[in-house]
């Protein structure tokens, strides 16, 4: 087959990427794989299994993406689920009835929720701390957690949290170390080679990345983890659908290169924000002032594509900025093809009550942008267009006496 020399020569992750699955229709000779959609496979006689059954348990397609993102992780295998939330479910399905779980306190909304819920219903306990104080560590350890969750860059407000610190003291204690790799993939950041146990996937950001998709993936160190979680996926009936696998596996073969571009936007817009007067902080680790920018550096392959900032003028600013943008979609989800603008306050972490959101330091002037792969020159245009109509919106406010704002 095609791919039979191709397999001689050492690739990178990202060259297997491209080209996963090339040559494996034997049936056709395509060069693509094909997608297979079918519920079931044949069996040759009663009793006798062959290496697929019935898909919810295991299927072509899925296997193939599986195998693809446990390549860029690094990992021995992985899962690929119906979306990011059944992957940490099934990834939380490890700790029984009073097992601890320690979870980033700015950890993405719908862990949280989940986290939150299983505790209430006696599943396991939750302690929330802040995973990249490194004053947490000891306090961590003493609390003999079963399980330690990492999400770094977090949301909205991009704090890293070293991953190689918490997961040798995990090590230590025996606890398993999970990472949320969400926000960074694999191309920027491979959390397994820093000791994580397992690492986690929305696809449906950047791994997918074109915004079609809803999927999630569970990549394991090892194969006893792996065959647990497998197991898990396949009992809850949370795997990945074939069609949903095709899309990622597709979105996956320019990972790499949408990586590029997203990066080198992201840069310029960093470069810009921080320069505009009207905005007062900008958080992103590619900033020598941000907290987490040596331990960025470190573990991270590159900056990423999710930047943060504040402007000032309160929220007539933010109305104005969001209403003068263009190539911006005010809209949740990140790491599309496509830029896209938040605003925390009132959509990705509306359901935290406001002590909540000013504890986790968002607050009613914060933005968040997930920077695309469009021409850099048209998102500058954009923005300064947008900073602009910000700054008129809050000399305005401010013109106006203050008993009647
Ligand atoms: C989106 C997201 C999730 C949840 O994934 P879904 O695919 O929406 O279920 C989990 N973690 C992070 C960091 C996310 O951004």
């Amino acid at each position: 087959m095609a791919n039979r020399s191709a397999a001689r020569v050492a690739s990178s992750p990202i060259t297997r990427a491209v080209r996963a699955g090339l040559g494996a229709d034997t049936a056709h000779r395509a060069v693509m794989p094909p997608i297979h959609l079918s519920t079931n496979f044949f069996f040759d006689a009663p009793g006798v299994y062959a290496k697929y059954d019935y898909t919810r348990t295991a299927n072509p397609t899925r296997d193939l993406a599986a195998e693809t993102i446990a390549e860029l992780e690094g990992g021995c295998g992985a899962v690929v689920t119906s979306s990011g939330m059944s992957a940490i479910a099934v990834s939380t399905r490890l700790l029984s009835a009073g097992d601890l779980l320690l979870a980033p306190r700015d950890c993405y909304g719908g862990s949280y929720r989940l986290f939150s819920a299983e505790a209430n219903r006696g599943g396991y306990r939750v302690e929330f701390i802040d995973t990249w104080d490194p004053a947490s560590l000891e306090v961590a350890r003493r609390l003999r957690p079963r399980m330690i969750w990492i999400e770094t860059p977090s949301n909205p407000r991009l704090r890293i949290t070293d991953i190689a610190a918490w997961a040798r003291m995990a090590r230590e204690i025996g606890a398993i170390c999970v990472a949320d790799n969400t926000f960074l993939s694999p191309v920027n950041q491979r959390p397994l080679a820093f000791g994580a146990d397992l690492v986690v996937h929305s696809t449906t950001k950047f791994l997918n990345g074109h915004g079609d998709v809803v999927g999630g993936a569970v990549v394991a160190a090892d194969g006893d983890l792996l065959e647990e979680i497998a197991w898990w996926t396949n009992v809850m009936g949370v795997s990945g659908a074939p069609f949903d696998s095709y899309l990622t596996l597709r979105g996956m073969r320019t990972l790499h290169a949408r990586t590029c571009v997203h990066e080198a936007n992201a840069l310029r817009i960093v470069d810009l924000l921080d320069r505009s007067d009207i905005v007062t902080r900008v958080h992103h680790p590619s900033l020598p002032d941000h907290p987490g920018h040596d331990t960025a550096r470190r573990q991270q392959s590159g900056w990423g594509s999710l930047v943060s900032f504040e402007l000032r003028g309160g929220r007539p600013a933010v109305d104005a900025f969001v209403d003068g943008i263009e190539h911006f979609a005010l809209a949740e989800s990140l790491g599309g093809v496509e830029s896209l603008v938040a605003h925390p306050w009132t959509m990705t972490h509306a359901s935290m009550d406001e002590p909540a959101r000013l504890a986790a330091g968002i607050g009613e002037g914060l933005l968040r942008l997930s920077v695309g792969i469009e021409a850099a020159e048209d998102l500058e245009a954009d923005l300064k267009r947008a900073l602009a109509a910000a700054d008129r919106a809050s000399a305005r406010a401010w013109r106006v006496p203050a008993a009647q704002r």
